[in-house]
């Protein structure tokens, strides 16, 4: 069995452990990165690539999520990996949408979100991929990107081998954590700190704790089109009606209920499986089309073409394209806590997790990593 050293050993090569070793790298330690699969392969690699501050709640939570977002900058400008400064539109078909758009954009006017109302006109002035018919207008903001998660999750390893001697052990499972030792596959490492971002893995690293912990899983299916022929661009990434009762940042509104009230009435199936219509475009140009949500501790590895149904029937209400031929379907999974924005817990001196970052971590990894770095003192 080999014996190597390192300053923080980070479990899991998703984005947080990403984030987290950057950040730790970025201090001056020495890090090693741990990943089961021989690449990435959970949500980090499954979602949309929204990087998403609108969807986060006044105040602390949004806060993180705009320093992540500048930091995420900093990261794809120095490795020179692709991203859109796409924005995003939520765009509304019905009064209680508008209603709730407008409310607010009045409650965070000076608040650091930056978007506005814009009427039919204005929408499609900046999107040609709305649909006109029925359109009343849409949320606009500027801050939201949008990056290509596969592409990201995969390369940006390579810029942090070369620019900051990080190393990565894929294909290794880190079996047990009892500083200094951590033991991964067949090595054991020598470190002095370890930060755990095992995502919905509960299992293997310090199962009671997660027993106990509140934490479950939410298991979301997605669609892939073909790429866009003649290189069409989707522009800003679009959200819908669905859209502004599932994001915690449109709570603060008091139109939301009437919204709420009107959808279960309506469309009961979409509450069910709490399906919102979400639009992003990957760096080859195909369209990402999602979401819907099934919470629970153990996830159906089937999954349901009716769902897939809804939300192509949904997106179809506003979207046009010219090329909707689905080429690719799976489903992700995420960890999340019913009442916490993430859980950071610390199961050992030198030791942090930090996991259920819900549907919003790509958005707030880095700005999450950069309070661990610090409350670490690394
Ligand atoms: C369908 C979908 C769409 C989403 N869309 C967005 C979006 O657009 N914007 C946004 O902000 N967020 C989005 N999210 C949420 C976001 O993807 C997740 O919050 C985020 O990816 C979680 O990252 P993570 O690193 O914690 O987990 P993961 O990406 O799951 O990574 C955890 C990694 O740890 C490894 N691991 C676990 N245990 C061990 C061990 N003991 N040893 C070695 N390796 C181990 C696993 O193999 C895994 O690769 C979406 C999620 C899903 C599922």
């Amino acid at each position: 069995m080999t014996r190597n050293c390192a300053d923080v050993a980070v479990v899991g090569g998703g984005i947080l452990g990403l984030a987290h070793a950057y950040m730790a790298a970025k201090h001056g330690r020495s890090v090693v990165v741990f990943e089961r699969g021989m690449r990435a392969q959970g949500a980090s690699v499954r979602n949309f690539g929204m990087i998403w501050p609108i969807g986060q709640p006044p105040g602390p939570m949004h806060d993180i999520a705009l320093r992540s977002r500048s930091l995420w900058l900093e990261v794809l400008e120095w490795s020179m990996l692709p991203y859109l400064p796409t924005g995003s539109l939520h765009v509304v078909y019905r009064e209680d949408e508008k209603a709730v758009v407008q409310e607010f954009c009045e409650l965070t006017r000076g608040s650091g979100y930056e978007c506005s109302w814009l009427d039919s006109d204005e929408v499609l002035s900046r999107s040609h991929a709305v649909r006109p018919e029925g359109l009343l207008g849409g949320l606009w903001s500027p801050i939201e990107l949008t990056v290509d998660p596969r592409l990201i999750l995969w390369q940006l390893p390579e810029f942090l081998a070369s620019q900051f001697g990080i190393q990565f052990c894929y294909g290794t499972v880190v079996r047990s954590i009892d500083l200094p030792l951590v033991e991964a596959g067949t090595q054991r490492w020598e470190v002095q700190s370890a930060i755990v971002c095992s995502g919905d893995d509960f299992e293997t690293l310090y199962p009671d704790l997660f027993a106990g912990s509140g934490i479950n899983r939410c298991k979301l299916q997605m669609m892939r089109t073909r790429p866009q022929p003649g290189g069409w661009q989707l522009g800003p990434s679009l959200a819908s009606g669905l859209t502004l009762r599932f994001y915690s940042s449109f709570s603060i509104c008091k139109t939301l209920e009437r919204l709420k009230l009107r959808i279960t009435d309506e469309t009961p199936e979409y509450d069910h499986w709490v399906i919102h219509g979400l639009v992003s475009q990957t760096a080859g140009g195909e369209l990402t089309l999602g979401d819907s949500h099934e919470y629970g501790h153990s996830v159906d590895i089937f999954d349901k073409p009716k769902i897939d149904e809804l939300i192509i029937r949904y997106i179809g209400t506003f979207l046009r394209a010219p090329n909707l031929e689905i080429a690719q379907r799976w489903h992700g999974v995420y960890s999340r806590h019913p009442q916490k924005p993430f859980v950071s817990m610390n199961p050992a001196d030198g030791v942090r997790i930090v996991t259920a970052v819900g549907g919003s971590g790509m958005t707030l990894s880095f700005g999450l990593a950069e309070k661990t770095v610090h409350e670490m003192g690394l």
